[in-house]
């Protein structure tokens, strides 16, 4: 794989790469299918139920939705998503899923081998992104068909694998093999180098290449995307500018092997799962405390916490904890589980999934509200804090508490799971990409502060060149990454048409 990344390295007569994607999970699988040449066009015989959608589809039936004005075409949808891209790639691959109907997408796929896109896509773990990192029993929380990608459906290779979904629902670990095989289906593979840590992502001048004289940006002032004074005297027009990406790559033997590659377009399309975030208490960097679910799975393992130890803690209320929760309890490990906010919030997870659905998550809720430390209730081995939180934690496996109150409570643990969500890591970004959310003055988060896009490009508002998609761009879910992924592929397939031949 390094021999991949090596034809594209700098050498003074190599070509940068059109398009850099860093990370491998659905966003960035999905564009990679639209950039390796596979059009979507509205099938002939098909009609859309949506019929203002489909009186538009029906005007340029010949034309691909790559080409189409997406603007117009995604004007007026409503759903589950506030991306009207996101909602128009969702409804023409899942056209009536949202009133319970398995209508067949309205679209049918064609290769077009000269509408490649030239494009390498880095990723840390193996095709399939964070799904590689969930634990793998677990049960996704959307229905199965919502976590398929164009043209091949996760049922048909559910049913190829003779797996069944529970409860119309898959587990991760099915998942992360669909995304893996989906690659090797569509012969993708050839774009994917996975095993890749991208360090370093910056702006230079085509000059600054030319000259083989990298110099950091920074270090000038001014915007941290700026090229330096010098150079942008020599370049007037951003057009003459590439991105710089640098990284490592893991070898087989566990070495790193560094590399770096100029490209004209970089889509960032790293998640959001790589930092768990921390509660900033006291004792929370010592060895007993985690901050992944993956942990708690080993510890049982290994055997290093059974139902005789000291009961683990369990911080978060949200499905990760839930999870961790759900796998103590099967393992009979006694479970002390803290949370901050009432159960009964509307705002909690749990009061906003159908039970009927999601009977798993319902019962931990029940757990919650039944079996406090105030009154004892019928599960043994669990205790809830509502309304508590973690104040620190002791060198001798004390936890120290706080409620509503003020008042205090320190428990022995054996130890302790901090499930309270995830940060996206942009630190390979001039100022951790501070600069490229909606607020530039707080750190990118997914849901309060994404990236600052174009809804119908994606295009960074802040860097021409620069794209984001998924949970970066504010979309959350698989079914609507897809969305971002059409509306990058779109215009960087315009970008290729306005270029000299
Ligand atoms: C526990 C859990 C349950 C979920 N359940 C559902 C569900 O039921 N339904 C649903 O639709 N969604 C669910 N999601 C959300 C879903 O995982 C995301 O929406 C989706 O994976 C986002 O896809 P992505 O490709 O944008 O990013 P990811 O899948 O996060 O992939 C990004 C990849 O980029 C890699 N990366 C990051 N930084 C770098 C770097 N510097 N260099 C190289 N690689 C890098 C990451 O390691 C990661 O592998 C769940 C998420 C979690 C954590």
């Amino acid at each position: 794989m390094y021999s991949v990344l090596n034809e594209h390295q700098y050498k003074s007569n190599s070509k940068p790469i059109p398009v850099v994607i860093i990370g491998n999970g659905p966003s960035g699988i999905c564009l990679s299918y639209l950039l390796s040449g596979y059009i979507p066009y509205v099938s002939r015989d098909s009609v859309h139920p949506h019929p203002i959608l489909q009186r538009k589809l029906q005007e340029l039936p010949e034309v691909s939705i790559l080409d189409q004005d997406l603007r117009y075409l995604s004007e007026g949808l409503e759903g589950r998503s506030h991306s009207p891209v996101a909602l128009l790639f969702d409804t023409l691959l899942r056209p009536d899923t949202d009133f319970g109907g398995t209508a067949d997408s309205v679209l049918s796929w064609w290769h077009e081998a000269n509408r490649t896109i030239p494009h390498l896509v880095l990723g840390k773990n193996p095709p399939g992104g964070a799904w590689h990192s969930i634990e793998g029993s677990m049960i996704t929380l959307s229905q199965g068909e919502w976590m398929g990608l164009p043209d091949f459906q996760l049922k048909d290779w559910m049913r190829k694998k003779r797996r069944g979904l529970r409860n119309n629902r898959a587990t991760a670990e099915d998942i992360a093999q669909y995304y893996q095989n989906y690659v090797a289906k569509k012969g993708l593979q050839r774009n994917f180098i996975c095993g890749t840590v991208v360090t370093s992502v910056q702006k230079v001048s085509q000059d600054v290449i030319s000259n083989n004289s990298q110099q950091d940006p920074q270090k000038n002032g001014g915007s941290p995307w700026d090229f330096p004074e010098t150079n942008k005297k020599n370049n007037q027009v951003a057009s003459g500018s590439l991105f710089q990406v640098d990284g490592f790559i893991k070898t087989i033997m566990g070495d790193q092997m560094p590399f770096s590659i100029y490209a004209e377009n970089v889509v960032l399309a790293t998640g959001t799962y790589d930092s768990p975030s921390w509660l900033g208490v006291n004792g929370e960097d010592l060895p007993y405390v985690h901050h992944k679910l993956s942990t708690l799975e080993e510890a049982v393992k290994n055997k290093t916490v059974d139902m005789t130890s000291d009961p683990i803690l369990i911080v978060g209320a949200g499905l990760t904890a839930a999870d961790a929760v759900l796998f103590a309890h099967h393992c009979s490990i006694p479970v002390i589980h803290v949370f901050r906010r009432r159960v009964s919030d509307p705002g909690l997870i749990f009061n906003q999934l159908p039970k009927m659905m999601y009977p798993e998550y319902h019962k931990v809720h029940q757990m919650m509200t039944e079996q406090s430390a105030a009154c004892s209730g019928p599960y043994e081995c669990y205790i809830s804090l509502p309304e508590h939180h973690v104040m620190s934690f002791t060198e001798d496996k004390k936890c120290i508490f706080q409620d509503k109150k003020g008042h205090q409570k320190v428990y022995n643990i054996s130890m302790a799971f901090v499930l309270v969500g995830s940060n996206p890591n942009l630190s390979f970004l001039p100022n951790n990409g501070i600069n490229l959310a909606m607020d530039n003055m707080q750190p990118v988060s997914p849901k309060r502060n994404p990236i600052d896009v174009d809804p119908f490009t994606y295009e960074c508002i802040q860097e021409k060149g620069l794209y984001a998609v998924g949970p970066l761009a504010g979309d959350n879910f698989v079914r609507f990454v897809q969305g971002g992924a059409l509306a990058v592929a779109s215009s960087l397939l315009q970008k290729a048409n306005r270029k000299p031949p």
